[in-house]
């Protein structure tokens, strides 16, 4: 992989990812174990009265209360930071804790934030009804229309939210353009990387200001964790980290652990899941049940340009159409041996979900037709299994429609 400038407040300029994620956090305090201690403690120690003033009153402090930190974190904190570019980085107990904590601690009554038409569900709720609950006035833009964000901002305007990729059809928000919409009036950009990860797009290497992350998926990579990152500089985390614990949305320190762990093979499954889910949209484009594929590192992709020039590769999710309504879809997803029927993404084990099955419950089918989800669609998260094992399950469900 290229080597990358690396700006922000980052001590490692001259490694690159793979072994950034191995040692960039060799520095800190450690027992001598090759793997790092699990501190499982809610509270610290202070030997004397100074040392515990001094830990009471020192913000981000890694080992007074593990609400506020702890050194688990801490490894975890100090590789996002490199991986992102940024000068640091806090943890949270879910993505979403991380995107609600960051959007509260920035905006206030009065304030008018931008955001996309189409995000992930909760953040989605947020926009729609939390953030008016509390007085901040929310428009949402069609992400693929730089004029959108322009035509949108007022005097107000504090903050521009963007996530990119985004569900369901795999939209791209072109980062560049928006942040110098921002930038010159003084506006935060927000951008929700975890359809991307930092392997595939760096947004602060554009001027983003917050990197967000649901750790759940690519950075944790084994569907066993749940958590947050955002990534920032020294002046924006201490503000968030303030919303931070009251919020509490803590990140246990064994998933904190289990998090670093994914972290070092990030780029390694990166590459497999980058190469795998290229393969398949392109496998999938050629078979004679399919109506469409929607995947950014397709020629077909409406942005393809714009994909190929923020991204370095575009993702393990794969979206595509059904010939056929919802029954056959349904025989397709269920005939999958490999890939298994569940929601979330970028693990090691590929996933799928038939779209319109998930919102039967809460969406009426017109509600669905104006989302955009038609009951043909499959969303894909693929895995690390072998290409040509994906391609012949995909293969023998397809024949089963
Ligand atoms: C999953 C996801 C979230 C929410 O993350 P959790 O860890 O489930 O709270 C936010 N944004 C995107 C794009 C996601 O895919």
């Amino acid at each position: 992989m290229d080597k990358r400038n690396h700006h922000g407040g980052t001590d490692h300029a001259d490694l690159r990812d793979e072994t950034l994620v191995i040692h960039a956090d060799d520095g800190l305090a450690n027992d001598g174990g090759i793997a790092p201690a699990i501190y499982y403690t809610a509270t610290f120690r202070a030997q004397n009265a100074a040392e515990f003033a001094d830990m009471a009153g020192t913000p981000r402090h890694p080992r007074y209360y593990t609400r506020y930190g702890n050194p688990v974190h801490e490894r975890v904190k100090k590789i996002m930071a490199e991986l992102e570019g940024t000068e640091t980085a806090l943890v949270t107990g879910s993505g979403m804790g991380a995107i609600a904590t960051t959007l509260l601690a920035l905006v206030s009554a009065g304030d008018h934030v931008i955001a996309q038409t189409r995000h992930y569900m909760s953040t989605a709720k947020i926009m729609d009804e939390m953030l008016p609950r509390f007085g901040v006035e929310v428009t949402l833009v069609e992400q693929a229309d730089v004029s959108a964000f322009a035509d949108a901002i007022r005097p107000n305007t504090k903050l521009i939210m963007v996530e990119t990729p985004a569900n369901p059809t795999l939209v791209v928000t072109d980062l560049a353009a928006v942040v110098s919409l921002a930038r010159p009036r003084g506006i935060i950009v927000v951008a929700d990387n975890t359809f991307a990860s930092p392997i595939n797009q760096r947004p602060h290497d554009l001027g983003v200001d917050v990197v967000v992350h649901s750790a759940t998926k690519y950075l944790g990579g084994h569907h066993d964790l749940t958590a947050g990152v955002i990534c920032t500089s020294e002046e924006l985390a201490e503000r968030i980290w303030h919303t931070h614990i009251s919020l509490g949305s803590v990140l246990s320190p064994m998933d904190a652990w289990l998090l670093l762990r994914g972290l070092r093979t990030l780029p390694v499954r990166m590459d497999r899941i980058n190469a795998n889910a290229l393969a398949l949209a392109e496998f999938l484009e050629k078979q004679p049940q399919i109506e469409r594929v929607y995947y950014p590192g397709l020629p077909s992709h409406p942005q393809h340009d714009l994909a190929k020039r923020q991204m370095r590769g575009f993702g393990a999710v794969i979206a595509f159409a059904i010939k056929g309504g919802y029954e056959e879809t349904q025989r397709f997803v269920s005939t999958l041996k490999l890939s298994q029927n569940a929601v979330s993404l970028g693990g090691v084990d590929s996933l799928v979900v038939h779209t319109a099955a998930m919102w039967e419950g809460v969406m009426t089918e017109e509600q669905m037709r104006i989302a955009g989800i038609p009951s043909n669609f499959v969303r894909f998260s693929v895995g690390i299994e072998h290409i040509e094992d994906l391609k012949a399950d995909v293969l023998q469900a397809l024949r089963a429609v």
